[in-house]
């Protein structure tokens, strides 16, 4: 043992040491269940008050299950551990040297002896923040019920207009960025206005939406096997998807997505799916971090020169011992929150932190109701084979037995009925676009 060490605040103070998590998403819930049984005081910060199960995401906003389905409130998920706290707070800078966290604007100052930072990411629109209004994109419970909004009020725009036109510009819906959510909203649209809304419409029941997939790489689903990503696109194209790959969007603007130099497409719905970049708290640790915004971290996922931070999840930078990019999904950020938990419990026991080796299970999409494609190393899947292990795994994996529950009654019900249990707009403010006229006006 090394006794010119200077002893750690808590001991000198007599306490517990406190680790504060920011974030109780799929990292920080992790993190925080792994220290469940250690002698810490356990600080979880989120700026809501539920954990969200961000891959059900989509069907929130297609109208298939309430946001209430796909949330668990992180207090009552870590109810049992007499050790944690759940504050709901938003922070906003981290002071790596005096070791606090500020929340509420300035209002709340939280020190800490270890701290885990799992902010997760936002939408990144390649310098043109200006495009968000016009597409929003799908991170959050409120993202998800502004898409939900937008995609419910253009089938009742299209009703209510009488000019072709414009009608057609509102059963036009353009998704932008061919990954796994571009692709799982694209593949919901169809049935929405084909199956869901003819019955009840009457002036656009006859007409067809059209759905667009915009990807600007060569392929949809880009880091899927060449074989599964071409399956994906054959499934969209049979549910009706215009996909069009090397599709480069250069302008957003109310009523018109431009691609390319010539080409306008005219719409009231677009969706953006296309980027993503990290949380800026990232930018206030001061650690190098790369072009998405992911705090550059060592191996051991803490932050150089800070033994006592760790970042994880879509925060994160961290390459795999063969050299890879662990990638931003749930099952790696569930990984890294224990793993950082682990190397707090070691250093308290005064050995050495261990490297982080991500084991990867497997990539899964869905395509429409009923296909899927299943990336499971070895094994590939595709059709409604791969659906129903896409559908165990994502009912294994969300929180709670009632949301289990309730989501499969939602799913049957919307599965043999084609109805759509959760179609209400509830924000108007929200759901339309704007200028309507610039379909006539171009
Ligand atoms: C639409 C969608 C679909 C997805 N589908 C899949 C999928 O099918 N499979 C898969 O593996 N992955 C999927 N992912 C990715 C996966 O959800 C993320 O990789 C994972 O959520 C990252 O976990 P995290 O803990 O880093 O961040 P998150 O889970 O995003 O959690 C971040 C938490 O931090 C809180 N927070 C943020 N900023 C602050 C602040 N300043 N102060 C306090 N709290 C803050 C947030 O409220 C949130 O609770 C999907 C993501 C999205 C958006």
């Amino acid at each position: 043992m090394d006794d010119t060490r200077p002893r750690p605040a808590w001991v000198r103070e007599g306490r517990k040491p406190r680790v504060v998590i920011v974030g109780g998403g799929f990292g920080g819930l992790h993190a925080a269940r792994a220290l469940s049984r250690d002698d810490v005081e356990l600080l979880v910060l989120d700026r809501t008050n539920h954990h969200l199960f961000q891959p059900l995401l989509y069907q929130v906003a297609t109208a298939t299950l309430p946001p209430s389905d796909i949330t668990a409130p992180i207090r009552w998920l870590l109810r049992k551990q007499r050790n944690t706290s759940v504050l709901m707070t938003e922070v906003q800078s981290i002071d790596v040297h005096r070791r606090i966290v500020t929340a509420d604007n300035g209002a709340r100052k939280i020190p800490y002896d270890f701290l885990i930072v799992a902010a997760g990411a936002r939408h990144a629109y390649f310098g043109h923040p200006e495009w968000e209004t016009v597409a929003p994109g799908l991170k959050s419970i409120r993202d998800a019920l502004t898409l939900r909004n937008r995609i419910l009020t253009a089938f009742e725009q299209a009703e209510l207009t009488e000019d072709p036109l414009e009608q057609q510009a509102w059963l036009t819906f353009v998704l932008v960025g061919g990954g796994p959510t571009g692709v799982e909203l694209a593949g919901m649209i169809p049935t929405i206005a084909q199956q869901s809304m003819p019955r009840e419409f009457r002036r656009i029941a006859s007409l067809q939406a059209r759905v667009v997939l915009l990807e600007g790489g060569p392929k949809v689903l880009g880091s899927y096997p060449d074989s599964l990503s071409r399956q994906a696109r054959t499934d969209l194209i049979a549910l009706g998807v215009d996909v069009r790959t090397g599709a480069m969007v250069t302008n957003v603007a109310p009523g018109e997505v431009r691609v390319g130099a010539d080409e306008t497409i005219h719409t009231h719905t677009v969706i953006w799916a296309a980027g993503n970049a990290a949380s800026p708290l990232g930018a206030s640790i001061g650690a190098p971090r790369d072009r998405a915004g992911r705090v550059i971290v060592a191996r051991d996922l803490s932050v150089p020169d800070h033994p006592e931070i760790f970042v994880i999840g879509d925060m994160a930078y961290v390459a795999s011992p063969d050299g890879m990019e662990v990638p931003s999904v749930a099952p790696a950020a569930m990984q890294m929150g224990r793993h950082a938990a682990t190397n707090i419990r070691r250093t308290l026991e005064a050995r050495p932190p261990l490297p982080f080796a991500y084991s990867n299970k497997g990539d899964l999409a869905t395509i429409g109701r009923h296909r899927a494609i299943a990336d499971l190393g070895r094994v590939r899947l595709s059709g409604s084979i791969a659906w129903w292990f896409w559908l165990f795994l994502h009912i294994l994996y969300l929180a709670g037995f009632r949301n289990r529950l309730s989501v499969l009654i939602q799913w049957a019900y919307s599965y043999f009925t084609y109805e759509r249990g959760a179609r209400l707009i509830t924000d108007t403010g929200n759901a339309t676009t704007p200028n309507t006229s610039s379909v006539r006006g171009t």
